[in-house]
């Protein structure tokens, strides 16, 4: 890479996320901090810290910079937080949430992505992020319940298995819709085991396949 990836990290913290509101610092440190070159393929690295989703392989994709910190900030995670994340991918999204201080537990579909990303945050010592091979519509009830969870693939709907194992007081964030990549971003807070769902906005993820998804 030609351009010093820590100087990329901070422009692309400055240009596409603080310009665009999200002020957590813990969020905002985290993603300074973490080498998202290593998180794509080699010939992608010089692309890593654009503003855009880019291919990992499988026909899936890394999330665009601003989805993972505006995902990360409204769950408002305070370090010591049980986080349950659907869709490993890459790890980077992992990634992030274990290096603001949450214990992580992600789940991945595709072998490929689950090893190389097992692989990855292990050489990069998140010791505190767990991943699973598995259908992530049904949750990880051995560690249940979750103070926060994390969806980052779009199912037609909210699976009944997540809301389940979400703590009270705890907030999940999730695509929900159609196919092809268009959803809303619902944020679900649990309250006395009261369940709100609200509307945070238009998203594009890729598809959740699943006994609860597609
Ligand atoms: N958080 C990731 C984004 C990955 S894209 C990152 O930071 O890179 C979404 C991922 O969800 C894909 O890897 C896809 O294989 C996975 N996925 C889709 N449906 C799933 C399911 N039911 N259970 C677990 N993973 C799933």
């Amino acid at each position: 890479m030609r351009i010093d990836p820590k100087l990329r990290r901070t422009k692309m913290v400055e240009e596409q996320i603080v310009a665009r509101g999200v002020v957590d610092k813990t969020v905002l440190d985290a993603m300074r901090k973490i080498p998202r070159h290593l998180f794509v393929q080699d010939a992608l690295a010089d692309r890593a810290y654009t503003d855009s989703a880019l291919p990992i392989g499988e026909g899936q994709t890394i999330s665009q910079p601003f989805i993972v910190a505006y995902m990360s900030e409204l769950l408002q995670i305070k370090p010591g937080h049980k986080i349950l994340e659907i869709g490993t991918g890459s790890g980077y999204q992992a990634a992030v949430l274990g290096e603001m201080g949450a214990d992580v537990f992600s789940i991945e579909r595709i072998r490929k992505l689950f090893i190389a990303a097992r692989t990855l945050l292990f050489e990069l010592r998140y010791f505190n992020i767990n991943l699973k091979l598995d259908d992530g519509t049904m949750g990880w009830p051995d560690e249940a319940p979750y103070d926060r969870i994390i969806v980052t693939a779009g199912g037609p709907e909210i699976p009944q298995y997540l809301v389940d194992q979400l703590a009270d007081n705890g907030r999940m964030v999730i695509p929900v819709g159609g196919q092809k990549r268009k959803q809303q971003l619902i944020l679900v807070t649990k309250e006395d085991g009261k369940v709100t769902e609200t509307d945070m906005g238009g998203c594009s993820f890729v598809d959740l396949v699943g006994k609860q998804g597609w």
